[in-house]
């Protein structure tokens, strides 16, 4: 991608009302665009980060057995009467909306509802579980207070996964892994030391629900971690009764601010028993189905990673995340040729490249560089082709070092 046609400029600075310094960074570098307050437009680069974060995630459901689906985001409200849910106090964040030919539908908050219905269609036997299904997309929510920027939206990406089992056994089982695939998302993300297993309110069919708490001062939630454990405890179950319980010491957990990256919970029967999910067990006696739901916020993640790991000079991506391997940049006219050639050497070895070829200063470009955040940085300048070397930095380290083109090929 040559960046001088790369849809979404660089900017000096931050739209007034934006409080955020996750959006704040992200529509100065050109990655979101702020609609309105929490609803963020995504631009090519934030779109770039966005499909990797979630591309690591559709891996790792998939190796735990997970199908990919689509549900709508039209919901129809006689399912969610059926689980007390369209009045829902909980739930009072729903953006609702009138029928031209009559009747009221819901934007889609979540699907436990509309998912549990649909597969009143597919399920019937013990041979059809378990299953787990799961999707990626928008949910609607009409938060109170939009202010953490891409952590809190009112429109805001989700990917959610539901489990369908036959017994409680057979639900810990997936239960088990799905917080292992948890674990192996956030690795892989490049933010696993920082985002700790979190013990948090269960519900009414599990003593305690698991969420996936990323530190970062941005954060809403305040979380006690225990660092030697690796584990940590949201301050609304904190209490010395289950401290005791899971065997954590006060004197060693710290307390500090995070935000929920994922969750993981337990659902027992409750919706699919008002909404009739049954299956006939081996006697062909009718069982309600054990589900358990699983989500993760990917628009929540671009906002919490690229706040917490920017630094002065701007945005700085894991390497798995960033929206393009390599930036490429030209440094004066003369070079233009010798860059073009590295460009497509490096795409042809597989790189994704952003090739700075605008007509701009090298302080400029190098601004515009770190501000971006592009985990490698290539330079090709004039002094560097006269020794045949190009300029190779690390964006999160800053290191650098002058390198063959057949080294750069490697990076
Ligand atoms: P929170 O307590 O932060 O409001 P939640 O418990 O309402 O989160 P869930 O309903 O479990 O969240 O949604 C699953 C995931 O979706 C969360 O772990 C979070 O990463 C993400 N998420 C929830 N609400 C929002 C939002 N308003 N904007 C962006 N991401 C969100
Ligand atoms: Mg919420």
């Amino acid at each position: 991608m040559r960046q001088s046609k790369l849809l979404g400029k660089t900017r000096k600075e931050a739209p007034k009302d934006e409080e955020a310094r996750n959006a704040q960074l992200l529509i100065r570098a050109g990655y979101v665009h702020k609609e309105m307050a929490g609803a963020y437009a995504f631009l090519p680069l934030g779109w770039n980060v966005i499909k990797k974060i979630e591309q690591i995630i559709r891996e790792e459901m998939d190796a735990v057995g997970g199908q990919e689906m689509h549900l709508t985001a039209l919901q129809n409200k006689a399912s969610w009467e059926a689980s007390n849910r369209w009045d829902d106090q909980v739930l009072d964040v729903w953006f609702k909306t009138q029928l031209q030919a009559g009747g009221e539908v819901g934007l889609a908050t979540t699907h436990e509802e509309p998912l549990t219905n649909l597969l009143t269609d597919h399920i019937a036997s013990h041979r059809d579980l378990p299953t787990y299904a799961y999707q990626i997309q928008t949910k609607f929510r009409n938060e109170l207070r939009a202010k953490s920027g891409l952590l809190r939206g009112r429109e805001f990406r989700m990917k959610d996964l539901y489990s369908f089992s036959k017994t409680e056994e057979e639900h810990q089982e997936f239960y088990e892994k799905a917080k292992q695939a948890y674990k192996n998302v956030f690795d892989r993300l490049g933010i696993g030391e920082r985002t700790y297993l979190t013990f948090a309110s269960g519900g009414s069919f599990a003593e305690f629900s698991h969420e996936f708490q990323m530190v970062t001062e941005a954060g809403e939630d305040t979380i006690y971690v225990d660092e030697e454990k690796g584990i940590a405890i949201n301050e609304e179950v904190y209490n010395d009764e289950v401290l005791e319980k899971l065997g954590l010491k006060k004197e060693n957990l710290k307390e500090v601010k995070a935000t929920e990256v994922g969750n993981i919970f337990s659902l027992g029967t409750r919706f699919s028993l008002p909404l009739k999910l049954m299956y006939k067990d081996e006697a062909g006696e009718p069982q309600p189905v054990v589900m358990g739901s699983y989500g993760i916020g990917s628009s929540r993640l671009i906002g919490a990673i690229s706040e917490a790991l920017a630094d002065e000079k701007g945005l700085s991506w894991p390497r798995a995340i960033s929206p393009f391997d390599i930036h490429l940049i030209q440094l004066q006219d003369e070079v233009k040729e010798d860059a073009e050639s590295l460009y497509n050497k490096l795409t042809e070895k597989g790189y994704s490249v952003l090739l700075d070829d605008r007509d701009k200063s090298a302080g400029e470009k190098f601004a515009d560089s770190d501000l971006i955040g592009i985990s490698k940085r290539v330079v090709v300048g004039k002094r560097g082709i006269e020794n045949g070397t190009y300029e190779v930095t690390d964006r999160s380290t800053g290191e650098t070092a002058d390198m063959k083109e057949e080294d750069v090929c490697q990076i």
